[in-house]
């Protein structure tokens, strides 16, 4: 019997099973749909990030 790499998801940690698609990213595996919507999470992040900076840079006119 071989070893057998770690086939769980890492973002929900349950096991993939040999029929789910699986994404592997930075050497990480995902559940496709995991791994969709983790790119949607890290997309809002960075969106709330962007809008957050945004409303600082306008609540601080610039003054010279
Ligand atoms: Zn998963």
């Amino acid at each position: 019997m071989r070893f057998e790499p770690d086939r769980r998801c890492a973002r929900c940690r349950l096991r993939i099973a040999p029929y789910d698609v699986r994404t592997v990213y930075n050497k990480v595996t995902y559940h496709q749909h995991c791994f969709l919507l983790l790119v949607r999470e890290e997309a809002d992040k960075d969106k709330a990030r962007r809008a957050e900076a945004e409303l600082a840079a306008s609540a601080r006119p610039m003054s010279a």
